[in-house]
C-alpha cells in the first residue's frame, strides 16, 4: 500500500492564492495527498469550506495558519498547525490584523500613485475577494492593468521590501505570535527559515515556546534541509514541511511537489493535545 503523505503548507484565496478551496482540495486529492493543512495568510477563513469539500474525497484537512511576524525589521512567518479556528478571541485578534492589512493597501496604492501609477485600493479588493489582502494581490492588479509585465517587476520596481512603494504590516513580535498560536491551542512552527533568513533567531523563538521547524519547503535546497534537520535535532523541535502552493499565483501549482510522511501529521496532532491540556 502506498504510504500516506501530506504536504503542510497551502493556501487559499482567503489568502492570496488564485485556488478556491474547491480547486486546492481537488488538486491535493488529484495528486495522492492524504492531508493538507490550509495555512492561510492571517486567516483561518479557508478552513471550513476546505472540510466540507474534502469529505467527497478522502482527504483530510489540517486547520492552520501562517502569521506575519515583524521581528525588529524583519518579516518572519509563524505557522500554527491545529489551531481552534472556532476560537472568538484567537478570531478577534485575527480581524485586527486583517483590517490593517486593508489599511495597509490603502497606504501602499497612495505611493504608488505618487509613481506615477493609476491603481485604486478597490482594483486591488476586487483582484483579492475574500479574507485577507496583500502584496501577491497588488502585483497581481498592477499585471492585470499592464503596469508592469511580471509578478517579479512589480515586486522589484515597486513593493518589495526596499521597494519605494513597500509598507510595513502591523508590528506583531515573535512572541506575542507564539504566545496567540497556543493560547488558540496551536503548535508553532517557524516557516521557511532559509526565506526569511532567520535561522539566528531560533534558540529565542524556542524560550517563547516554538515547537517546530518547517524543514521541507519549495525554495528549500538539499543543504538547508540538512541544515534544518540538525536544527530540529538540536532544539527539540518537530519537523514540518510543504509546497507553500499559491494556486498559480506563483507560478506554477506546486501542490504534490513537496510532501512529508504523514506520521509528522500524528506527531503535530499530539503535540497540540499537549498545548490544549496545559492551557
Ligand atoms: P504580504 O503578506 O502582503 O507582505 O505578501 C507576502 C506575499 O508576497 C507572500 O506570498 C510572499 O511569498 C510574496 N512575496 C514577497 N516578496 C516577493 C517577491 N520578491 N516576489 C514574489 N513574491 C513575493
Ligand atoms: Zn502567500
Ligand atoms: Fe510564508
Ligand atoms: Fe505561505
Amino acid at each position: 500500500m502506498k504510504k500516506p503523505m501530506a504536504d503542510l503548507h497551502v493556501h487559499t484565496n482567503f489568502s492570496d492564492s488564485t485556488f478556491s478551496p474547491e480547486q486546492v482540495v481537488k488538486t491535493a486529492a488529484e495528486v495522492g495527498l492524504s492531508a493538507i493543512a490550509i495555512t492561510d495568510h492571517d486567516c483561518v477563513d479557508g478552513i471550513e469550506p476546505s472540510i466540507k469539500l474534502a469529505a467527497q474525497y478522502s482527504l483530510e484537512i489540517i486547520p492552520g495558519i501562517e502569521l506575519t511576524v515583524d521581528n525588529e525589521g524583519y518579516e518572519v512567518h509563524m505557522l500554527g498547525y491545529f489551531v481552534d479556528w472556532q476560537d472568538q478571541a484567537f478570531r478577534t485578534r485575527l480581524k485586527t490584523i486583517q483590517d490593517s492589512r486593508i489599511n495597509r493597501i490603502y497606504k501602499m496604492t497612495e505611493l504608488l500613485r505618487a509613481q506615477d501609477v493609476d491603481i485604486t485600493a478597490e482594483e486591488v479588493f476586487n483582484v483579492a475577494g475574500c479574507g485577507s489582502v496583500g502584496r501577491l494581490h497588488v502585483a497581481r492588479a498592477l499585471m492585470e492593468k499592464g503596469k508592469v509585465r511580471s509578478m517579479d517587476e512589480a515586486f522589484s520596481r515597486y513593493i518589495g521590501a526596499s521597494g519605494p512603494c513597500y509598507v510595513e504590516h502591523l508590528s506583531f513580535t515573535p512572541k506575542e505570535a507564539i504566545e496567540l498560536l497556543r493560547s488558540a491551542g496551536g503548535v508553532p512552527v517557524l516557516a521557511h527559515p532559509r526565506v526569511t533568513r532567520n535561522d539566528r533567531f531560533v534558540p529565542e523563538f524556542v524560550t517563547y515556546g516554538l515547537r517546530g521547524i518547517e524543514v521541507y519547503h519549495t525554495d528549500h535546497d538539499r543543504s538547508a534541509e540538512k541544515r534544518y534537520l540538525k536544527m530540529a535535532q538540536k532544539h527539540d523541535l518537530l519537523i514540518t514541511g510543504g509546497s507553500d502552493c499559491h494556486g498559480i499565483g506563483k507560478g506554477r501549482i506546486l501542490l504534490g511537489t513537496v510532501m512529508v510522511d504523514y506520521a509528522l501529521v500524528k506527531a503535530l496532532r499530539e503535540e497540540s493535545d499537549r498545548i490544549k491540556r496545559a492551557g
